[in-house]
């Protein structure tokens, strides 16, 4: 038998004694979560439906057991780069060529809680970055970068999507943020806590919905609708999402938890 290294001997003797904490930064994926809206002139993703195949009855009288139908993107979920036209052709650009190392990695968390209360529609700019930096170090290579805005206090599906009839508002990233993540602080990838990685109006952006096409065309991930973000400190979390292994999948739900 060989022996546990002492890093794994740490980390589960630390996990019990209570010195280190998980924290659960996922939604819960029930038929009432939320899905983006597009504009009707492209295809929508289903709602979640969830059917009983058998409860301990007369289709199965000992077991209980659903049929699950919804989109790749829904609720707290992963973005592959196959997700967009940019990381299509990629190596190792879906869910289930994706090397697994690549699910756990440190988190960087910007806490932008208190612009985005005063903006829905608040960009992280190179500027707040690079404060952030000032403080806290520069984000390592590898590392999960998560926007905390506070937008899963917005338990209210209207409150949560906040469409007016100019379309969606909520927060995101300014393209030249997503540039330096992808490019230069060779990221995994952003996590937000919105229904997706891109600002609200980011459709009427040039280019359009600027972090996937740059962080996917860079092989990147994105993490959405997550939660609890409050709850992990600037640095030192380590981060695990893993997606289901769907072959040639753009993405999946996934319970993302963190390390802190
Ligand atoms: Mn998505």
């Amino acid at each position: 038998m060989t022996a546990m290294s002492a890093t794994l001997t740490h980390l589960v003797d630390d996990l019990n004694a209570g010195r280190l904490r998980i924290v659960d930064l996922t939604q819960p994926l029930e038929p009432s979560t939320p899905v983006i809206d597009l504009p009707p002139i492209f295809a929508a993703s289903p709602g979640v439906t969830i059917d009983a195949i058998s409860r301990y009855d007369d289709k199965g009288p000992a077991w209980y057991w659903n049929t699950l139908r919804f989109g790749e993107h829904t609720g707290t979920h992963f973005d592959a780069p196959i997700h967009w036209i940019t990381g299509k052709d990629l190596p190792d650009n879906a869910c289930d060529t994706i090397p697994a190392r690549r699910f756990v990695g440190p988190a960087c968390v910007i806490d932008v809680t208190r612009d985005v209360d005063a903006n829905p529609d608040f960009l992280l700019t190179l500027d707040r970055l690079e404060q952030w930096e000032r403080q806290h170090g520069r984000i390592q290579r590898g590392s999960w970068v998560l926007l905390r805005t506070g937008w899963s206090r917005r338990t209210d599906r209207a409150a949560f999507l906040n469409v007016g009839a100019d379309g969606p508002h909520s927060p995101g990233f300014d393209a030249a943020v997503s540039t330096l993540l992808a490019k230069d602080r060779d990221v995994l990838g952003v996590g937000v806590e919105t229904i997706g990685t891109d600002a609200g109006q980011a459709g009427t952006f040039n280019p359009p919905f600027p972090n996937h096409t740059v962080m996917h065309g860079a092989g990147k991930f994105g993490l959405a609708s997550l939660c609890n973000l409050d709850q992990l400190p600037p640095t030192g979390a380590v981060v695990i999402a893993a997606p289901l292994k769907i072959v040639n999948g753009s993405g999946s739900p996934v319970r993302v938890i963190a390390i802190v």
